[in-house]
């Protein structure tokens, strides 16, 4: 996987993210304050922009480059959280121009461990950690069972899925919906969904 590869992953995120925003925010508003859609959309567009005019040369400057934007554009919970991810894998790539499944998979969970140190989730809390975790092993597994990419990135978006899906019944412990208390039981949490995304479109772009 090269630069372009990364870039295509960030591209088809935001392609995701916007035709799924007015669910996103549907489910922010239910638990949350209803703006998840419009924070990521926003995000993600600028991080493409970004891209486009700081064109940058590695994979892991690309992530770098991602993770600032979504810091400095994304208000609310999830900009700094998703910013730190995608920073963190980006640093952990370091300035590699080709990047395997091992590689990936240990960038993605350099970037699961800053979410989890900034954001103090574990899974169970009902937040994106309940998609990214999973998916993180899944890959982990599939790297160790030497899996093509393709069956690999599969893997993963399917644990991120199952892993929000399985949120609905939990009672929220971080973020805004914990205020609701035993009112957040019920509803799908909104970063979960997102994440989903962020590893759907990794496995589509993955399967090209
Ligand atoms: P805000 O709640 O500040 O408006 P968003 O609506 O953009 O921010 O994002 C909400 C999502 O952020 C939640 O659905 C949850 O998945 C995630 N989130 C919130 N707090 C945390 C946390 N401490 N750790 C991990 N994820 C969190
Ligand atoms: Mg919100
Ligand atoms: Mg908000």
């Amino acid at each position: 996987m090269d630069k372009t590869f990364f870039r295509e992953w960030i591209t088809e995120i935001a392609r995701l993210v916007d035709a799924r925003r007015e669910e996103l925010t549907r489910l922010d508003t239910a638990i949350g304050d209803g703006d998840h859609g419009t924070n990521l959309a926003r995000g993600f567009g600028a991080a493409l922009e970004a891209l486009r005019s700081a064109d940058p040369p590695t994979p892991g400057e690309v992530l770098v480059t991602v993770g600032r934007t979504l810091i400095s554009t994304v208000g609310g919970a999830s900009g700094p959280l998703y910013g730190t991810a995608f920073r963190r894998a980006g640093k952990a790539l370091g300035d590699a121009l080709e990047v395997d499944l091992a590689g990936l998979h240990e960038a993605l969970r350099a970037g699961l461990a800053g979410v989890q140190q900034l954001g103090g989730a574990v899974e169970g809390d009902k937040t994106m950690v309940d998609a990214f975790a999973p998916a993180v092993a899944a890959l982990g597994e599939a790297v160790v069972a030497g899996k093509a990419m393709g069956d690999a990135l599969a893997a993963a978006a399917q644990a991120a899925e199952q892993g929000s899906a399985a949120t609905v019944p939990l009672r929220a412990r971080k973020g805004r919906a914990s205020y609701l208390g035993e009112r957040s039981i019920g509803h799908q949490d909104p970063g979960s969904v997102s994440t989903a995304l962020v590893f759907a479109a990794l496995h589509r772009v993955g399967a090209r």
